[in-house]
């Protein structure tokens, strides 16, 4: 597989090198050439999900990584189950993974190719999180030998739940809690990053969404939707994306790329850059609003510039796009409705998801929206809307019980510099 960098063409590398590396010169995002539709999709989706996901990855990835069948029946360990929740509109459940939340897959695919190729390097990944990305990195990364995980998150602004996945674990998972907010833990990781010497002398690497091995793995999964859809319902298939960063729709779309038949809806909170700039065709991005659907709480979605290359490059309009925003009070009226009618708990993200797809739903389509977080993720809000009392699966219900075991830091770079060198040295 080759893959180029959106920014600087002439920078090309191939899929094990660019997922060490993560981000190219002048911070432009590896995308692939070219993509070459799938030959017989109709008996790929006959396939159990490893299999077809093993199939699916060794096209688009080629002859690098010779355990890459192996590496993907390691991480893909839980099910994706598509579960009907209202009159051709089901949900595509992401979140039965060990943190909850479909970054599960992507961050334990990541984990076992950096394991891979690392050779006899080590390796420290040093993450900021504002909560679900530092859970899934820390508990895929846990126990790889070679590699060192320090989490960074503001102290007191993660929930507990958030805080026991990233905390709790050990070993080689290190939490700091930073005395500020997340922006702060943010700069401390570019910070670290600029810091060539500190940056060699760890050899850093930072897990987040735009590593390109985290997108491939969730291309998987649009797959497995479709393939448990009754075979009369596959033709016509919508799906509907909660976007944040938009690396999940990304990923749906390389599937399309790859033969997919389907279209998608791009779902969004009152963070709404991209639906206004679909509307208008101007960027704007707005000041970044906290909602319900914290997730998406993202006025620059970074990985915006792959959708629109894989537009260019495969003669997609932009105008194809469905796409809506809604606001908190929508997405709880949303959450009512839909709970009350059918049963179905959804919590903010997934509510969203579903509700922009019912208005742009066409008569004779298949409508998918994705589940991305577990409504216990959501507990007191979802509680709160619906007047229900969620539980959480039974391996977390014991991981709360834990105490969480960080290291309190100042925003302040050599405190932490000092930190990660006698932690990880
Ligand atoms: C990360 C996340 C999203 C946004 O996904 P992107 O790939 O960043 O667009 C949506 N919902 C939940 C629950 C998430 O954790």
């Amino acid at each position: 597989m080759k893959l180029v960098n959106l920014k600087d063409h002439s920078e090309q590398l191939s899929f094990t090198e660019a997922v060490v590396k993560g981000i190219g010169r002048e911070q432009g995002l590896f995308f692939p050439e070219k993509i070459e539709p799938l030959a017989d999709i109709d008996s790929l989706l006959d396939l159990p999900l490893v299999e077809r996901s093993q199939k699916i990855l060794r096209h688009l990835i080629g002859d690098e990584l010779d355990c890459l069948e192996d590496i993907i029946a390691d991480a893909f360990t839980f099910k994706a189950p598509v579960v009907k929740a209202d009159e051709n509109i089901y949900a595509l459940e992401l979140f039965h993974g060990p943190t909850l939340a479909f970054k599960d897959f992507g961050a334990r695919f990541m984990a076992r190719v950096l394991g891979a190729v690392r050779g006899d390097r080590k390796l420290t990944i040093l993450t900021a999180t504002s909560g679900d990305t530092g859970a899934a990195v820390a508990d895929a990364f846990y126990g790889q030998k070679g590699i060192e995980v320090v989490v960074l998150y503001p102290k007191g602004k993660i929930s507990s739940l958030q805080e026991k996945l990233i905390a709790t674990l050990g070993g080689n998972i290190h939490a700091v809690s930073v005395e500020g907010i997340f922006d702060e833990c943010q700069d401390l990781v570019k910070t670290a990053f600029d810091d060539l010497e500190f940056k060699n002398a760890v050899g850093l690497n930072s897990a987040n969404s735009i590593n390109i091995s985290r997108l491939l793995a969730q291309v998987s999964y649009y797959f497995e939707a479709v393939a448990q859809l009754a075979p009369e319902k596959r033709g016509k298939v919508v799906f509907s994306v909660p976007c944040g960063n938009f690396g999940n729709i990304t990923a749906g779309l390389i599937a399309k790329a790859l033969g997919l038949k389907a279209r998608f809806v791009i779902s969004c909170n009152a963070n709404d850059t991209v639906p206004r700039y679909l509307k208008t065709g101007v960027w704007e991005p707005h000041k970044t609003i906290a909602t319900l659907s914290n997730a998406m709480d993202i006025s620059r979605p970074n990985n915006w510039p792959r959708v629109e290359a894989l537009c260019r490059m495969q003669g997609w309009s932009l105008s194809s796009f469905d796409f809506g925003a809604m606001s908190d009070a929508m997405t709880e009226e949303t959450m009512r409705s839909l709970y009350k009618r059918t049963g179905y708990v959804a919590e903010p993200h997934a509510a969203i998801a579903y509700q922009i797809l019912k208005d742009n739903l066409k008569e004779g389509e298949t409508g998918i929206f994705l589940g991305t977080a577990h409504p216990a993720k959501f507990k007191s809000d979802v509680d709160r809307i619906l007047g229900t009392d969620i539980s959480l699966p039974d391996a977390l219900e014991k991981r709360v019980q834990l105490t969480s075991q960080s290291v309190t830091l100042k925003p302040d770079y050599e405190g932490l510099r000092s930190f990660v060198l006698k932690t990880v040295g």
